[in-house]
């Protein structure tokens, strides 16, 4: 079976297609060479999809900064209702597109997800700003994860980022069967691990919510646990966090790891945990007793394997 790809929209100009108001783009090699791989890209360009031509004139965000107007740079002409008006149908089209993700070009006024400039009545500019789009977008999709091209150079803000979307496209896939509480509890003893090192707080509620499955109705229960996992996973992992689920795993081979074994994987652990090493070494160490040891519930983890190793994640301190 062809595995399908994640969708995740995109700023069309970091594709590389010339819709700036220059005439140019901002191709992002990693975006379309490395992570476009495994990703089918739906392009929104907002400038030009509300009706302006390339190239045309520069705009900026000005006023208040919670909400701003859309102003052009040297005709001064107002295109906050075009763009608005625009954006709230398309966000709604977008539904039926079952994005996993978004991915904007940071700074812009039209898609940029945060600290755009916005000018006040002097002049002056804050960098305090969303892009138009890029703000009813994340009013309409609050729960789904969003990054910019930037931030996405970012070692930890990447790693985080494709983390969420290749947990999303699982979460789909048992979306796409029939209804049923075995599905999400069978999705959530996989995503324990991956949950509890993002998350304590979820990984105890969500244990809770699974717990009392059928105290609720089914819609009930996919709703919430939908909630908690995305939840979760907005928040950031941290060493320490990692650290606490590695040695959580550890507990799992009391019988089976000689006193040796054990020292070793800890020292391993408390290098990563120090920021010495990065995560991919303790992993490895994990995924060795894992295989060694045949450890049946850690062996389908999530946590050990949550995307492709060819993205190299990871793999930094
Ligand atoms: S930043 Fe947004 S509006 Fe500007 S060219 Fe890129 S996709 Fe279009």
């Amino acid at each position: 079976m062809i595995e399908k790809k994640i969708k995740l929209g995109i700023s069309t100009c970091l594709l590389g297609e010339n819709v700036r108001y220059d005439g140019g783009h901002k191709l992002d090699r990693f975006l379309t060479d490395i992570l476009g791989q495994y990703v089918e890209y739906v392009p929104v360009c907002p400038e030009v999809e509300c009706g302006l031509p390339i190239p045309r004139e520069s705009m900026h965000l000005e006023g208040n900064p919670e909400s701003p107007r859309l102003i052009t740079s040297r005709t001064m002409q107002d295109m906050t209702e075009r763009m608005v008006s625009w954006a709230e149908k398309r966000v709604v089209e977008l539904e039926k597109e079952g994005l996993c993700g978004f991915i904007f070009k940071s700074d812009s006024p039209s898609s940029g997800m945060e600290r755009v400039k916005v000018y006040n009545e002097k002049g002056m500019p804050v960098k305090k700003g969303i892009g138009m789009f890029a703000r009813i977008f994340m009013e309409h999709f609050p729960l789904l994860p969003v990054e910019d091209e930037g931030r996405l150079h970012d070692p930890g803000l990447r790693e985080n980022f494709i983390e969420r979307i290749f947990t999303l496209k699982r979460w789909r896939e048992v979306l796409t069967r029939k209804e049923n509480r075995g599905n999400v509890v069978d999705f959530h003893t996989k995503h324990k691990l991956l949950i509890l090192s993002h998350s304590p707080k979820h990984y105890q509620t969500t244990g809770k919510l699974v717990a009392r499955a059928k105290e609720l109705s089914l819609r009930e229960f996919y709703q919430q646990y939908q909630i908690l996992l995305m939840e979760s996973l907005m928040l950031k992992t941290t060493p320490k966090k990692n650290a606490n689920v590695l040695q959580h795993m550890m507990g799992y081979y009391k019988e089976q790891l000689s006193s040796d074994e054990k020292q070793e994987l800890l020292e391993v652990i408390e290098v990563y945990r120090k920021g010495y090493t990065p995560l991919i070494v303790s992993i490895t160490l994990i995924q060795h007793y894992v295989r060694k040891y045949d450890q049946p519930y850690l062996k389908e983890q999530m946590y050990l394997n949550p995307h492709p190793l060819e993205l190299q994640l990871r793999n930094h301190v």
